[in-house]
């Protein structure tokens, strides 16, 4: 059965002690995944980490913007010449309140890497929280020049799904949507339709219900796909397939 985790951290030093190990576990229980950057220093990690199965997206995140210069963009550029590069991001907007990054900062940092990505030729692996209008208007005004995006981690409502699916845009849904509060969630899983639908872990975060707590590693991709296989009254192997075969289009990958 075909299953890809279509965001996941594995360079973040939760993995520090065992990454070799972790990375067989998941090539076993995965066809090929993608290690998402967040500032340059994870984003070379990323690269770094690329092997057969594995690649990578390079990006800086919202809570990283203000280390958006002309000399980040270029090393970005450069990152993203690697062969196993597959998308810029986590780019986008974060408003939680743990952000104190400004948000024209912010905004800024986010329309200069869609400009990267359309100038690439790669498409984008967007963040939000708390930021649907604002991130709304730039993706507006970007989305007709790049070749893709994803709206990761999805945390908005069902009128955002509609908007992102209006942009061409897959609807990554993470470990979250299985917990027990995240009725919003659901309504807004039932919103996409197959062909638009990508599963994720956001490894080491956000562990799926059946295994809270711990820490998330790619092969808990399964429990995700497994809820929302119920959700969306499909069989498991029709959405592994479904979400295997949205992530190679989105980011060129042929398996
Ligand atoms: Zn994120
Ligand atoms: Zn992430």
């Amino acid at each position: 059965m075909p299953l890809v985790d279509s965001h996941c951290h594995l360079q973040d030093s939760a993995f520090d002690a065992d990454r070799g190990e972790l990375l067989s576990r998941a090539l076993e229980a995965l066809d090929w995944l993608v290690v998402i950057g967040d500032d340059l220093p994870t984003s070379r990690a990323a690269v770094d980490l690329t092997q057969p199965g594995v690649y990578a997206s390079v990006g800086i995140h919202p809570y990283h913007a203000a280390t958006v210069d002309a000399p980040a963009l270029q090393d970005l550029r450069e990152l993203a010449r690697s062969p196993h590069v597959v998308a810029i991001g986590e780019i986008g907007l974060d408003y939680f309140k743990h952000n104190d990054t400004p948000r024209d900062v912010q905004q800024s940092a986010f329309q200069q890497q869609l400009e990267l990505a359309a100038s690439l030729e790669l498409p984008v692996v967007i963040h939000n929280r708390e930021s649907e209008e604002d991130l709304a208007a730039i993706v507006d005004a970007h989305h007709a020049r790049l070749p893709g995006g994803v709206m990761h981690c999805f945390a908005g409502s069902t009128a955002f799904v509609e908007r992102a699916l209006s942009w061409g845009f897959y609807i990554s849904f993470a470990g979250n949507v299985t917990f027990p509060k995240a009725e919003e969630l659901r309504a807004a899983a039932r919103a996409v339709p197959l062909e638009r639908l990508l599963i994720e872990t956001d490894a080491p975060y956000l562990a799926p219900q059946a295994v809270r707590g711990k820490r998330c590693e790619p092969a808990f991709v399964r429990y995700t796909a497994e809820h929302l296989a119920e959700l969306k009254g499909v069989a498991l192997e029709t959405l592994c397939a479904s979400t295997a075969e949205n992530a190679a289009r989105l980011f060129s990958v042929s398996f």
